[in-house]
């Protein structure tokens, strides 16, 4: 399977696609066609366990990489997750479900790709014959930072450095990523939003006279961003796997259509599930769930992406996000992959702030696509009412999208179609917001909110999180985004 770019320019295979992680255009990573899954083989996929199925879809795209290490790797990646199985289940309701993919190391939803991604891309360096060491720079607004360092800490021939808005993560986020273990890793604030985070980290990438710069100190860049296909490609996995495991346990009929709910900051985990779709993935619709910046939501319904909007810091921190970037992944494929149209978009987004699609793309993406969002207040109510109702607590993520689907089966009553919602994280990621939304009680300290929590819910309590009260904290850097890449120097030298 060769990728091109959403930017036009040269055909590359999977192992350049993941190295590189964005084109030198900037454009991403798109696979030349999406590879099918018939009936057949999904029926065969039933009896599979999850790093089985997640080999099968993987190896659709990684053809140069061989299929018994593909396995192996994912078993090793999933076998780091608690309770035996990587992405369960749990029914909410008559055609309600939730898909927990927060059972990682770093209970959030970015281990299901980053616990396999260095493997990938290690993998991907001898495939292209790269000698040099591998710098991997990551923008992130909580979450994605401290997956990819657990991933990458004291890997061979590779350094990680994570650059977080200094006023955008949550507490229990800045904690994870401050005090990462290895030899390997570096952790920076940047001063700002998680954009101006992103935007700077993206320029280091489309900047030739760094890569120079770089190149002279014998390293090379690669990315752990979702823009990275080796993120995404994990992540088709576990929609495969759901829609599996529904069929398993009679929940559905094998060929029958479901719909997921999936809360978006930077539009990969729904990417994903379209991409699933593509496949040939009994899916119907993807409802796109955003908080008070919905941006989304509003490109959804109009076909207009404008950036000239306040942004909003909420309590779902991973989805405070304006230029959402794997969206252009989408754009790209509705414009019949136009990718000179597609980049005239994307500059014009860059200049001006905004750029619009036709009314037949509109109509297009509105087939598979809505989107909604949930203010704070109705993000609490919707996690609250679930926990009244039948004691099941989800993440401040979660929430927005749980808020989704229930305005969602509010408008469409009659509508049978099985709903899985995708959580993102683990409740406990964010004690003291989802304390708040299920007793009303406001604490000041995580800890405290984890005590608090751990009484009201009963659930377990995650190790990983309970451990950051006693390490000691390795990262305090802050700068301005403008100043990063003497930092990026600073850490290769
Ligand atoms: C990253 C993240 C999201 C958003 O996922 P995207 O792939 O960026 O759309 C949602 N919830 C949580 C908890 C996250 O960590």
């Amino acid at each position: 399977m060769k990728f091109i770019s959403t930017r036009g320019g040269e055909k590359v295979s999977a192992a350049q696609a993941i190295v590189a992680g964005l084109s030198a255009n900037g454009g991403l990573y798109v696979p030349e066609k999406f590879p099918a899954v018939p009936r057949e083989e999904l029926e065969e996929m039933l009896g599979m366990s999850y790093p089985e199925r997640a080999a099968k879809v993987l190896g659709k795209y990684l053809s140069e990489y061989d299929s018994k290490e593909l396995l192996k790797a994912c078993e090793d990646a999933y076998s780091r997750f608690e309770g035996g199985d990587p992405a369960p289940l749990v029914r909410l309701d008559d055609g309600v479900y939730m898909l927990e993919l927060w059972h990682g190391p770093t209970c959030a939803f970015k281990d299901m790709a980053l616990t396999l991604l260095p493997w990938l891309l290690r993998k991907g360096c001898d495939i292209c014959g790269v000698k040099e060491q591998i710098l991997v720079l990551v923008a992130t607004s909580g979450d994605t930072g401290k997956a990819a360092l657990e991933g990458f800490k004291d890997a061979d021939g590779v350094k990680i450095m994570v650059f977080y808005p200094s006023d955008g993560v949550s507490k229990m986020q800045k904690l994870q990523m401050c005090t990462q273990e290895g030899k390997n890793v570096n952790v920076v604030a940047v001063k700002g939003n998680f954009d101006d985070c992103q935007t700077a980290v993206k320029e280091i990438f489309a900047d030739g006279n760094y890569a120079a710069q770089l190149k002279e100190r014998n390293t090379v860049l690669s990315s752990a961003n979702s823009i990275n296909f080796g993120r995404l490609a994990p992540q088709i996995a576990y929609y495969f796997s759901a829609y599996l495991d529904l069929v398993s346990s009679e929940q559905i009929e094998m060929g029958e259509e479901i719909d997921f709910t999936v809360p978006t900051g930077n539009f990969g985990n729904i990417l994903a599930a379209y991409y699933a779709k593509q496949m040939g993935l009994p899916v119907r619709r993807l409802h796109c769930a955003s908080n008070s910046n919905k941006i989304l939501t509003d490109f959804l319904a109009t076909g207009v992406y404008d950036l000239h909007r306040e942004f909003y810091k909420t309590t779902s921190p991973s989805m405070d996000i304006l230029v959402s970037s794997n969206l252009e992944r989408l754009v790209f494929e509705v414009s019949g992959r136009n990718a000179k149209l597609t980049a005239s978009r994307m500059e014009d987004l860059k200049k001006n702030g905004k750029y619009a699609i036709s009314a037949d793309e509109l109509e297009k993406i509105q087939q598979t696509f809505d989107g909604g969002y949930a203010d704070e207040e109705s993000s609490v109510e919707a996690m609250y009412d679930v926990f009244i109702d039948v004691g099941y607590t989800m993440d401040t993520h979660t929430g927005c999208a749980m808020k989704v689907a229930v305005d969602w089966f509010e408008k469409h009553k009659k509508d049978e179609t099985n709903m899985v919602i995708v959580s993102t994280a683990n409740p406990y990621k964010f004690p003291q917001d989802v304390l708040y939304a299920v007793t009303g009680n406001d604490v000041k300290d995580s800890f405290k909110g984890i005590k608090r929590l751990h009484a009201a819910t009963a659930m377990a309590v995650p190790k990983c999180l309970l451990n950051l009260r006693d390490k000691p904290l390795r990262f305090t850097k802050s700068v301005d985004a403008k100043n990063l890449f003497a930092e990026v120097l600073d850490f290769v030298k």
